[in-house]
């Protein structure tokens, strides 16, 4: 079951823009946290499906980057506390540098980022990022976190045709963050 707690009318926020979105443009490229959907909404949301859905995992990702939601954390323990299922997170990784991020995202059971790039050039290409976010700064954010977070972390790589002759490389970069899966 999906949880998304950017859902704005105005399109997607994203600290990225990646060429191969699904979601289409980018409407608010940011690095900003805030709130967009009230945690006691969806509480209630949560309780409306209670009993009545089938699922084995909740994930929070939706219509834009999920970290960006300031509470994010809150969020995670509310799903818990009323469905009693395993929480996921997909998240582009690019905040994970941040100890609040990292701290929140330690509440879910299940993390899965992303590393498209194997360098500065090639992210600038294809995640399209705000201007604040730096490369080695976002792998150094997804180290940190591997090294705190109890969970299954995962790695989830997007080939497009920028990066299909980087694997290598981008599997080297892999192996230093440690991942439970790529
Ligand atoms: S990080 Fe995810 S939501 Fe954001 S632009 Fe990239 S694919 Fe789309």
């Amino acid at each position: 079951m999906g949880v998304d707690l950017i859902c704005q009318e105005k399109g997607k926020v994203c600290s990225f823009d990646c060429v191969y979105c699904s979601l289409g443009k980018t409407t608010e490229l940011t690095t900003k946290r805030g709130v967009f959907v009230p945690t006691e909404l969806v509480a209630r949301e949560l309780k409306k499906v209670m009993g009545k859905v089938e699922a084995d995992v909740v994930t929070f990702s939706g219509t834009g980057e999920p970290t960006l939601a300031q509470n994010l954390g809150e969020a995670i323990k509310v799903a818990k506390e009323v469905l009693g299922l395993p929480i996921s997170v997909l998240t582009n990784s690019s905040l994970m540098m941040r100890e609040n991020v990292r701290r929140d995202l330690a509440r879910a059971d299940i993390v899965i980022g992303q590393l498209d790039a194997p360098n500065e050039e090639l992210f600038k290409r294809i995640s399209r990022p705000h201007e604040k976010i730096v490369f080695k700064d976002v792998i150094e954010g997804m180290k940190k976190f591997r090294e705190e977070f109890k969970g299954k972390f995962s790695l989830e790589v997007m080939f497009v045709p920028e990066n299909k002759a980087f694997s290598k490389e981008i599997a080297s970069i892999a192996r230093t963050i440690m991942p439970d899966e790529v």
